[in-house]
């Protein structure tokens, strides 16, 4: 893949993967609706399961190829896996770097679908070894280094407690042991956080969240030298079967083009509205990197621009509450996901199987807020409206 790169990443916001259409001169690539291509003319020595020509889309697709050209461009790296989703994406890397033999230490606050393969499946059907730790504690992560450990993975910021962990530092302790670290930086996205350029080996991204944008489309991404992703590649996405649908390839495409203004607005109105919320007497905890009282705020401050969009917090009041403070809200809606153009919340009670992980003062049951882009003045009103209605 040779890409054309410009310095300023709000150009390759704009340009990257972008390119006149040869055939009609249109000045943006089209979307490709097709699941085959057509054969050379002698097919006789054609690699079938290739992923750098098009021959069927299970194997790649124009969509795909484009906009993993923008993803490569925008976090710095030299190529770049485009899947259905997120957890594609996920999955992909662990069944191509984890061997029944091997051991991975991982996040003990992961997104849920990369708790339950972990901590379920890949230990019982093909006899991982996993060790989950509190991976902003260094010495923990050095401690269940074993002579088998393929793998260290950790997401930061954490979804949902928003824990960061420091990327430099836990790369210097992989690269000691020639263990392979690989970080979901669905959270803070290239434009507020570079794994690469910090040492990670592999950057992982739901694109169904803020590199998208509009929750409309599902996708997901690895990003990493052209040896590990063609590994994935020729393993996990050509095997697996988890390709991207040309039309989301090329939605996401779009959502892409304006990743960094999103990101100066959820990054702005978030901490605003997070400070807003810990000044309230009524909500028991907030927790947002951006905020002095977090526990690694000055990792966040040290290895992010700003601090995305997502913030968790607790009511001082009961589940029924929690619950008609959710149910109240008007402009904020109750929904799943995260990074999208509107503000959406989840309640998650405590019966979350991951809550034993949690901090204490999430235990009893958190809510977790993606900051949409609408005015922080009407959000903030919202939240004072909904809260009257509570009695808090
Ligand atoms: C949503 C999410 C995922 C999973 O992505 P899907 O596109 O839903 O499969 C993985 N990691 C994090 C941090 C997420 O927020």
């Amino acid at each position: 893949m040779s890409i054309k790169r410009y310095s300023n990443f709000i150009t390759n916001c704009v340009h990257a993967g972008n390119d006149i259409d040869k055939e009609t001169g249109a000045i943006r690539r089209p979307l490709t609706m097709a699941n085959s291509y057509r054969l050379p003319d002698d097919a006789s020595k054609l690699n079938w399961s290739g992923t750098d020509e098009l021959i069927y889309t299970r194997t790649t697709s124009a969509n795909q190829m484009y906009l993993q050209e923008k993803l490569a461009t925008l976090e710095g790296g030299e190529d770049c896996v485009v899947l259905a989703t997120g957890v594609a994406a996920l999955s992909g890397v662990f069944f191509t770097f984890l061997t029944s033999d091997s051991h991975i230490i991982c996040t003990n606050v992961s997104y849920v679908a990369v708790y339950r393969l972990l901590n379920e499946y890949f230990p019982d059907k093909y006899g991982i070894e996993v060790t989950l730790v509190d991976s902003s504690n260094l010495q923990e992560i050095k401690e269940a280094i074993r002579p088998n450990t393929k793998l260290i993975h950790i997401e930061t910021p954490g979804n949902p407690t928003t824990r960061v962990s420091d990327i430099e530092e836990i790369a210097k302790i992989a690269k000691a042991s020639g263990i392979l670290l690989s970080v979901d930086s669905t959270f803070a996205t290239p434009y507020l956080q570079r794994p690469l350029s910090l040492g990670a080996d592999l950057v992982i991204h739901s694109l169904t969240k803020y590199i998208n944008g509009h929750g409309d489309a599902m996708g997901g991404a690895v990003i990493g030298s052209k040896v590990l992703i063609d590994k994935i590649k020729r393993q996990a996405m050509v095997n697996l079967g988890g390709a991207i649908s040309p039309f989301n390839a090329w939605l996401i495409m779009r959502g892409a083009v304006t990743l960094s203004l999103r990101m100066e607005q959820h990054s702005k109105s978030a901490l605003r509205i997070a400070e807003f919320l810990e000044n309230h007497p009524s909500v028991s905890f907030v927790a947002y990197p951006g905020l002095k009282s977090h526990p690694q705020h000055e990792i966040a401050k040290k290895q992010m621009s700003a601090f995305s969009g997502v913030i968790s917090f607790g009511l001082s009041a009961d589940i029924k509450t929690h619950n008609k403070f959710v149910n109240s809200l008007e402009l904020i809606i109750s929904a799943v996901s995260i990074g999208h153009d509107e503000s959406l919340i989840v309640y998650t009670g405590p019966t979350d199987e991951r809550n034993h992980f949690y901090p204490k003062e999430f235990q009893n049951g958190h809510l977790r807020f993606s900051v949409g882009l609408e005015s922080p003045d009407d959000i903030i009103a919202d939240i004072e409206q909904a809260l009257k209605k509570c009695n808090l």
